[in-house]
């Protein structure tokens, strides 16, 4: 009998395995993360409490509903418990959403470049991926992205700020974007670094939803609330949206530990949110050292910058490593480093300035 592997969907042909940031290197000097945009501080003692007292029960099943969070979200966002819907990090509520709209034969338009999971999860699904281009300013080219509007198109990204040039896009030309798209055409606006916008100007996603029926926004506790390692995100959506993403979501896929760490850490958001404008300061400075040494660098929102360096990426990422930093490279177009510790900044810093004086 001749033996033959099981059958897969050929969808998954030639799709990339998601590539996390590189860990920071065991046994070097120093080593520090900028490659996964996480928060560098450790948790708060008040949201470890949470956690050490929910692993206590970790022999039985999560409540399935998240009532405890979905009932502090609502309440927190001014939003009903119905057009609400939690999943494992605002990337698991993405492939829902795929999956509650996409298959074989529709479109899925979003900017390139972008977020990696993007066309990742799209191929997954079976639908096609549309990628727009960004302006040369490396914005959403928010224009060409309706135009790319077909009757196939079910679903499109808005990646706000842009994971990785951590541009934005601002109200007005949000709203005509949406006023072109079809009322059947279902807008994410994916908004996993929100907290850390401090441009007036730009909307926030749950505002733009409260009358756009066809708008749904992720957010996520893995950024500014420093839960990476949990696992927990949301999604705000009208129905019958909300619903579908609770019909799809995986059975008990949000553990007990993390529904528990994301209340205490909306309890603790005061605390948290300062250490996030600490960041944003550190993001300003970087961002200022990084003009006065010659550097281009876009405006970011986020807790990253995006650093142009076409062939030499490679060997700019190398030069950081050796110093102490892990930074992610996108080959042949640039890279993307996390604002972390300030002593990690300075190296980063540091290893951008010597190199700007060989390239
Ligand atoms: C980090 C990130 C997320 C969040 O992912 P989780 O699954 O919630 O950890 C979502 N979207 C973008 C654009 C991101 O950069």
């Amino acid at each position: 009998m001749s033996e033959t592997s099981p059958k897969l969907r050929a969808e998954l042909d030639g799709i990339p395995t998601y590539k996390p940031g590189k860990p920071a290197a065991a046994g070097g000097p120093v080593a520090y993360k900028l490659s996964s945009n996480e928060n560098p501080y450790p948790p708060l003692p008040g949201v470890m409490d949470s956690v050490i007292a929910s692993a206590q029960g970790f022999n039985r099943y999560p409540d399935m509903a998240c009532t405890g969070l979905m009932n502090e979200l609502a309440d927190r966002f001014g939003v009903p418990v119905t057009h609400l819907a939690t999943g494992t990090g605002s990337v698991g509520i993405a492939q829902s959403l795929l999956q509650s709209t996409s298959g074989p034969g529709d479109e899925v338009i979003y900017a390139w470049r972008s977020f990696e999971a993007y066309p990742i999860i799209t191929r997954i699904s079976g639908a096609k991926p549309v990628q727009v281009p960004l302006t040369a300013g490396d914005v959403h080219d928010l224009d060409a992205m309706a135009d790319a509007i077909t009757d196939r198109t079910r679903l499109i990204f808005v990646c706000n700020p842009n994971n990785p040039t951590g541009t934005v896009v601002r109200r007005a030309e949000l709203d005509r974007f949406l006023d072109r798209v079809p009322s059947d055409v279902l807008v994410v606006l994916d908004e996993a670094y929100r907290e850390f916008i401090r441009d007036a100007d730009v909307p926030d996603g749950i505002e733009v939803y409260r009358n756009r029926p066809n708008v749904a926004v992720l957010r996520t506790f893995s950024k500014a609330y420093g839960l990476a390692g949990l696992r927990v995100g949301f999604a705000v959506a009208h129905e019958p949206v909300a619903a579908a993403l609770r019909k799809t979501a995986v059975p008990f896929g949000v553990t007990q530990i993390a529904q528990d760490a994301a209340v205490a850490s909306l309890r603790a958001e005061d605390e948290l949110l300062g250490r996030v404008g600490s960041l944003i300061g550190e993001r300003a400075r970087v961002y200022d050292t990084l003009c006065r040494q010659g550097w281009t660098v876009p405006e970011t929102q986020a807790n990253f910058v995006w650093v142009r360096l076409g062939d030499r990426t490679a060997d700019f990422a190398e030069a950081c490593e050796r110093a102490g930093v892990v930074v992610r490279p996108f080959a042949g177009e640039g890279v993307r480093v996390t604002i972390g510790e300030t002593e990690a900044n300075d190296i980063f810093l540091h290893t951008a300035e010597a190199f700007r004086k060989v390239l």
